[in-house]
């Protein structure tokens, strides 16, 4: 026996995505059943429908920005209650043994974790997300969405809020710290808000100037275009660090030249092909070259306070279901000010 919601899918890599019907299993003793009510879209599910990180499983429900309310819970669940405020990332089960694990950096499990979506299950079966009405989920992870953050706005930082907190965390960016945040999208919006919210001093390197206004409302000092060349010889050598958000190919060696020595760069973006850089641009100034997949569950958590604490949420545009193709249009072109969210009681209506 398992519950039928209605949800939306992309049947094959590519194709338009449609509204369905899907199963959620019944609830195991620590389970969590969530009514979801907001789910973002991230580049991310745009990446995996399209195929463009290889094979993945089709029918893919995608969405791992899931924010709603808890409906149920297994007998052993202790933490939550029906009526609770919750939200899920892209994570859905681990080994919870090994070292990663324990640590509570379940996204390096050894045995791999199980992502939201376009993932198998320990039981066999393949995880849909959260671009549908419900969801069941292990209650650890389950994370708390603090009152005071609208759940449409939390629910982009299940991942855009994570993946970039963690490197600014990781690598230090705060007070005296020039951190430069590259495309503001869904996930360099969160960088700006975050950076500035841990005191660093923003700088957003974007395409174009067209959305410099809102950047600098967001928390940025400074923002500069790259399609203009004069911007790699103003800032060269000038921050301690780069986050690298964009969803395509950018020239690594160009940004590696804006870092002091000893300064670092991540990358978070994720595009199909591969990036490359020379080894003299690091050499030159001991500088690093760095990757981060989004965050563990307990810092998960913690950002999700943190957010609070700051009065941070995602700029979103909330859409319908009806509305999914054209937004991963409008993601795809850069237009999108700053995550599509989906009402997700649109989705059988
Ligand atoms: P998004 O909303 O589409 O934002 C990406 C931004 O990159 C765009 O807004 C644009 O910013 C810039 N951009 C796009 N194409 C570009 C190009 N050809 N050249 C230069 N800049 C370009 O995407 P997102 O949801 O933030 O995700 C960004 C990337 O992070 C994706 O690849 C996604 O898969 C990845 N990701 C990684 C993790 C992780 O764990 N590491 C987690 C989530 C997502 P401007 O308009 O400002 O130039
Ligand atoms: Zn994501």
């Amino acid at each position: 026996m398992s519950t039928t919601t209605h949800a939306i899918a992309a049947p094959g890599p590519g194709a338009p995505l449609e509204r369905t019907t899907i199963e959620r299993r019944d609830l195991r003793p620590d389970d969590v059943l969530i009514d979801i009510a907001y789910a973002g879209i991230c580049h991310s599910d745009i990446h995996q429908a399209r195929g463009e990180w290889g094979e993945a499983i089709f029918p893919m429900v995608p969405g791992h920005e899931i924010a709603g309310t808890v409906a149920a819970v297994g007998s052993a669940v202790t933490k939550y209650q029906v009526g609770d405020r919750v939200g899920v990332g892209c994570m859905v089960d681990s080994c919870g043994e090994c070292e990663y694990c324990q640590a509570g950096t379940e996204q390096f499990c050894v045995k791999g974790n199980v992502q939201t979506y376009n993932g198998v299950g320990f039981d066999g079966e393949p995880t849909y997300g959260g671009y549908s009405q419900q969801v069941v989920v292990k209650d650890a992870f389950v994370c708390r969405i603090p009152d005071g953050i609208g759940l449409d706005v939390a629910a982009p930082l299940l991942c855009a809020g994570i993946t970039t907190y963690s490197p600014l965390r990781q690598w230090g960016a705060g007070p005296g710290k020039k951190v430069a945040i590259v495309g503001l999208g869904g996930l360099g919006h969160m960088a700006v808000k975050l950076a500035a919210a841990m005191g660093a001093e923003v700088t957003v390197l974007s395409q174009s100037l067209k959305k410099q206004e809102d950047g600098k409302r967001l928390g940025a000092t400074e923002y500069y275009a790259t399609a203009d060349e004069s911007t790699f010889e103003v800032l060269r050598g000038k921050f301690d660090l780069i986050l690298n958000t964009v969803s395509a190919q950018i020239p690594v060696d160009a940004y590696l030249g804006l870092l002091r020595t000893g300064g670092a760069m991540v990358n978070v973006g994720a595009p199909g092909e591969p990036l490359s850089y020379n080894a003299f641009s690091l050499i030159a100034g001991n500088k690093a070259l760095a990757g981060s997949m989004i965050g563990g569950i307990p810092e998960t958590q913690e950002m999700l306070d943190f957010c609070a604490e700051h009065g941070i949420g995602a700029e979103i545009e909330t859409i319908s279901a009806d509305d999914v193709n054209t937004a991963y249009e409008r993601v795809s072109a850069s237009d999108v000010r700053y995550r599509f969210v989906i009402d997700t009681a649109t989705i059988n209506s």
